[in-house]
């Protein structure tokens, strides 16, 4: 159990997350095959692929929403012990640290911005204790803490019902925020947004590596080339290429199944 794997591109930086030969098939269609892919402690990923290359049901497979039928999830511990993460569930994975923001947002409309990061903060407690929480000093930090990365300090006592889709979308990164998570698994955050606040996504994004470990599947092209660090193009539920921006936006593979659709060829070598 205890023998993470290393990743050739990184070999001296510890593992935060291993996905080894994993493979899942709906009705014999395997939507992820073979697939492999580590994290870094601390890293900004960024997956991209075609529609329908496997992207959601990789961040199903390692929140725990779908099983493999093959392969291991392997969460690291900081203090070297590894986790299996197949045979647990969903909740049981999201309090191990992994929050998901799902593609569109999901905030509670008729309370304010700040009672919808107070009810984050006590999701574990549930409703009943919700109900009777008498707000610490100590969440009170936090939540202020959070309201300034997400930049919605000045929105804290409007109702979440009133903010634009882009700010609904950063008070819900906000509110896996509150939770202090060591992974964050975000899905197309910029869909929908204007110019304008897909670069603040992007700089939001980018000021949360190192602090946390994150995952962010994206199409717009722009926006990954704005938060690019390391990139992975999945392919009918495979890694067909990772490395920079640069390297995958010009490999001729990732050209054809991918940036070619889009009719981007115009950027390559
Ligand atoms: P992406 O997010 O990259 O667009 P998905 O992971 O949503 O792709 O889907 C990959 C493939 O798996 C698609 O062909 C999709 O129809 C199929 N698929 C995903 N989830 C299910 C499911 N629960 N049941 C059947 N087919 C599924
Ligand atoms: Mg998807």
């Amino acid at each position: 159990m205890s023998n993470p794997q290393h990743n050739p591109l990184y070999r001296d930086t510890p593992l935060i997350l291993s996905v080894s030969g994993v493979s899942k098939s709906f009705d014999g269609f395997k939507a992820i095959n073979d697939l492999n892919f580590y994290l870094e402690e601390g890293e900004l990923r960024t997956v991209i692929g075609p529609n329908g290359a496997g992207k959601s049901t990789f961040m199903d497979i390692i929140t725990g929403r779908t099983r493999p039928d093959l392969g291991t999830v392997t969460l690291h511990d900081n203090d070297g012990h590894d986790m299996d993460l197949t045979k647990l569930r969903e909740y049981e994975i999201n309090r191990l640290g992994i929050g998901r923001k799902f593609q569109t947002p999901s905030v509670y409309k008729s309370h304010t911005v700040y009672d919808n990061l107070v009810l984050s903060l006590n999701r574990p407690r549930g409703v009943f204790k919700t109900l009777f929480y008498k707000e610490t000093a100590s969440d009170r930090e936090r939540i202020m803490e959070v309201l300034k990365t997400v930049r919605l300090e000045s929105r804290v006592k409007d109702l979440a019902g009133s903010l634009s889709h882009g700010q609904k979308q950063w008070l819900e990164i906000g509110m896996l925020l509150a939770q202090d998570p060591r992974i964050l698994l975000i899905d197309e955050p910029a869909a929908g947004m204007s110019d304008e606040e897909t670069e603040r996504t992007g700089e939001l994004l980018l000021s949360l590596e190192k602090k946390h470990s994150l995952i962010v599947i994206e199409h717009d092209m722009e926006f990954i080339r704005q938060i690019a660090r390391k990139v992975t193009v999945l392919h009918q539920g495979h890694v067909l290429k990772d490395g920079t921006f640069e390297k995958v936006k010009s490999d001729p593979q990732v050209i054809e199944v991918y940036l070619g659709r889009q009719g981007k060829k115009s950027e390559t070598k």
